[in-house]
């Protein structure tokens, strides 16, 4: 089969490899400028830092780390490990709630990209045929004499194809208009809702003195807060990635980076009741489409006719795990109808 994957997050990727192995030609495109979509890291260059250690920052703003339930992920995570593109997470969580502060040790473990959530894409993407800055704007399929064959249009202009079978693993809103063709496809991925999620980046020019890494957050603005530093292989900078809750994710959607910011970072000092060190880079970035809301659980969605799927976290309980899982499931689908099975 010729395959064409359209998304390079964690269930794009896992599809596009498991297909590969399979001896199939595959093609990924992803509108971002490298892979990985919400498993991503973000670096900024500081020019104006006045220490070493400040000027160049990185922060984890989308996943935070991974945990594992199922076998065959567990797997994988260890060949992420093995390959030295992720380790283990040991910084000392917290929750905190209308009542206050307590530890967390709910025995899991957390795992994390090093030297960011980043690395595990740019693992998984070697070897595979992807094409960066390619936003796929339509699908279509068109009936040749014999058999028909799909082809992607590009929002550069570009139309490119034909192939075979095609695997959508993007958000569930942003896949709506890429699965019309589907019927079937188009009924299910539709009735899935994704919360958003604002997400701050802070540096500071000291030592934030909380005396946990990481802490789940209810009733404030804040659902999660995390110090990126105490994650391994980062750099020296006191750097924070917070996040705020769905609710007021949603209730602040188009609200202002340049307000979102400042408003969750004094939402931070509230919380920790202490006065912050000087931040030396704040910035906040929206995810519009974070996570699937109720999860659903379909594993993938797959029209056999027309040899298209659709895949993602939101189809298989949210999570970097589900997407892991979702994308092997829509490749495994696809091969199953191949063999006839
Ligand atoms: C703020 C936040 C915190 C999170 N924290 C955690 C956590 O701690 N632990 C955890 O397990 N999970 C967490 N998650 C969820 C986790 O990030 C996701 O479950 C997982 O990364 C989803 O992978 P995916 O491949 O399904 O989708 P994505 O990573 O979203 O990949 C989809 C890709 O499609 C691309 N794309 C979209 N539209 C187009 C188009 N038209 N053309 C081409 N490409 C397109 C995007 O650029 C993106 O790269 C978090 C998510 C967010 C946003």
């Amino acid at each position: 089969m010729k395959v064409l994957t359209i998304g390079a997050g964690i269930a794009g990727l896992t599809a596009a490899r498991r297909l590969q192995e399979n001896g199939h030609a595959v093609t990924v495109l992803d509108k971002g400028r490298a892979p990985g979509g919400r498993m991503a890291t973000r670096r900024v260059l500081n020019g104006d830092a006045d220490r070493p250690e400040l000027a160049e920052l990185a922060f984890d703003h989308g996943a935070q780390y991974c945990t594992v339930r199922d076998a065959r992920f567990a797997r994988e995570v260890e060949e992420w490990h093995k390959a030295r593109a992720a380790q283990p997470w040991h910084g000392k969580l917290a929750a905190f709630d209308s009542e206050g502060r307590e530890p967390v040790d709910d025995g899991h473990a957390r795992w994390v990209g090093v030297p960011g959530m980043s690395a595990i894409a740019r693992h998984l993407a070697r070897g595979l045929d992807v094409l960066c800055n390619a936003r796929v704007t339509a699908l279509d399929l068109d009936s040749g004499p014999g058999a028909s064959a799909w082809h992607a249009s590009l929002a550069d202009g570009r139309t490119i194809g034909p192939f075979d079978t095609v695997v959508a693993s993007l958000p569930a809103p942003q896949a709506v208009p890429l699965v019309a063709a589907s019927p079937t496809l188009s009924r299910a991925v539709g009735a899935v809702r994704m919360h958003p999620c604002w997400a701050v980046m802070v540096a500071f020019d000291d030592r934030v003195a909380t005396p946990f890494d990481a802490a789940f957050v209810t009733a404030s603005p804040l659902g999660w807060l995390a110090r990126d530093r105490s994650k391994p292989q980062r750099g020296l900078a006191e750097t924070w990635v917070l996040h705020a809750s769905a609710d007021w994710s949603a209730a602040h959607l188009d609200d202002d980076a340049d307000v979102v910011g400042p408003f969750l970072l004094n939402a931070f000092a509230d919380l920790v009741r202490a006065r912050l060190p000087l931040p030396v880079h704040l910035a906040a970035h929206r995810w519009r489409y974070a996570c699937g809301h109720p999860p659903a659980h379909h594993g993938a969605l797959v029209d056999a006719d027309l040899r298209l799927a659709a895949c993602g976290d939101w189809c298989a309980g949210n999570r970097i795990e589900g997407a892991f899982l979702s994308g092997l499931a829509a490749a495994d689908a696809l091969l199953a109808q191949r063999e006839g099975r």
